[in-house]
């Protein structure tokens, strides 16, 4: 779709449903106070939403949104530098102004499980709670929504755009969608409301509460383990392993359908002992039966002079994963690739045939591979 058919179809279902809510007496120069590259006026104000899971401390306001735990003091931002604390209140000042906005394949998440062949409405305000070496985002994930170019699309306005694009699913992606929750959620209930499912695709760097919350609205996750060590974790991502772990048991938990992406960068994240060590834990956890995607590096923001991963080391870690005992292992960014295929983990044939993003056939009866009839696992039908 063309950028300008694209902004058609959002700005006629914006209309009429935006909230323009002028900045209330006395608050305009406290807002100013905050703006440090860019004016803070009505425009601002527009686009902010109390912050949910939030404690007062006698430092500032607690963010319990993720593990980073931020106390913000009046005036101050958070890491993700899209909440800020006016007045003693947390705002997320990432609401209804996305920075991305585009209709995507359902693959490109990746989710290869998850209604195949159907288009997901993608959204992102800027913003992130980790800090990657080889972000390949950085230029709206890196920022606050004050230095990127939005869009003007509330939740109800994402849902009819959503609906006239003839997209399956909404999905919260590209930065960190746990930094524009607010956003996302009251999106994301609309949607389902509205028999349009909702996709989260995400560093699952997220904290326990806010996350059982979000798995009643959410149909689908692709989370990315980045690593399975956590000083690799602290080094390349600004983060820690153990809370992404425990992500993902609780998604797994809550029946939301779950696909998993690690990123094999060359020198961090190659190490076949580490990834042999990371799915023997997924496998012990029930997770031998999600999807997990072996995305190929290449050079980029911070890492860019590392060379790209060689496809024989994709095929090393593919192999490992299958002898751990994962079911369905895929090598992602090579296109053309034969573990871009599903295979039925029973018969071994070849069920979901596919290039890049495209499905070239689908061998599935139902939810079940057509020639031995084992069910496999996924969202194969709306
Ligand atoms: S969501 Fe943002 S403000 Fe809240 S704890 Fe995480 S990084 Fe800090």
């Amino acid at each position: 779709m063309k950028k300008r058919e694209f902004l058609q179809l959002c700005a006629c279902g914006a209309m009429g449903a935006l909230t323009h809510k002028p900045v209330p007496a006395g608050l305009r120069a406290e807002l100013n106070a905050l703006a440090s590259s860019h004016p803070v006026d009505d425009e601002l104000w527009k686009w902010s939403k109390e912050a949910l899971f939030v404690e007062q401390t006698p430092d500032g306001v607690h963010c319990l949104k993720c593990p980073n735990s931020c106390t913000i003091p009046a005036g101050g931002t958070g890491l993700c530098r899209n909440r800020v604390n006016v007045r003693g209140k947390l705002y997320s000042i990432a609401y209804g102004n996305p920075c991305a906005v585009h209709v995507d394949p359902i693959e490109k998440k990746p989710l290869f499980h998850f209604l195949p062949s159907t288009r997901a409405f993608s959204i992102a305000a800027a913003g992130c709670n980790l800090s990657c070496l080889n972000c390949q985002n950085w230029q709206i994930s890196q920022v606050s929504p004050k230095e990127t170019d939005n869009e003007d699309l509330m939740p109800r306005a994402v849902v009819d755009a959503a609906r006239r694009s003839a997209s399956a699913s909404i999905a919260y992606t590209y930065s960190e969608p746990t930094t524009f929750y607010e956003y996302a959620y009251d999106t994301a209930e609309i949607a389902r409301r509205e028999g349009i499912r909702n996709v989260w695709k995400s560093n699952g760097y997220i904290e326990e509460a806010p996350l059982r919350k979000l798995c009643r609205v959410i149909d689908a996750a692709n989370i990315d383990l980045k690593s399975f060590d956590e000083g690799i974790y602290g080094r390349l991502n600004a983060g820690s392993l153990a809370p992404v772990l425990r992500t993902l048991r609780i998604f797994h938990d809550m029946g939301v359908w779950l696909e998993i992406t690690n990123l094999v960068i060359p020198g961090w994240t190659d190490d076949l002992a580490m990834i042999g060590k990371m799915c023997a834990w997924l496998c012990s956890n029930g997770l031998d039966t999600a999807p997990l995607h072996f995305s190929r590096f290449v050079p980029l923001y911070k890492l860019n002079q590392l060379p790209p991963t060689p496809v024989k080391k994709l095929e090393e870690a593919h192999a490992v994963a299958l002898k751990e005992g994962m079911k369905y292992v895929y090598i992602g960014n090579v296109p053309g690739h034969s573990a871009e295929h599903t295979y039925c983990h029973h018969c071994k044939k070849l069920i979901v045939e596919r290039r890049g993003y495209a499905i070239l056939q689908n061998r599935m009866k139902k939810s079940c591979c057509e020639f031995c009839g084992e069910p496999i696992p996924g969202r194969w039908q709306m």
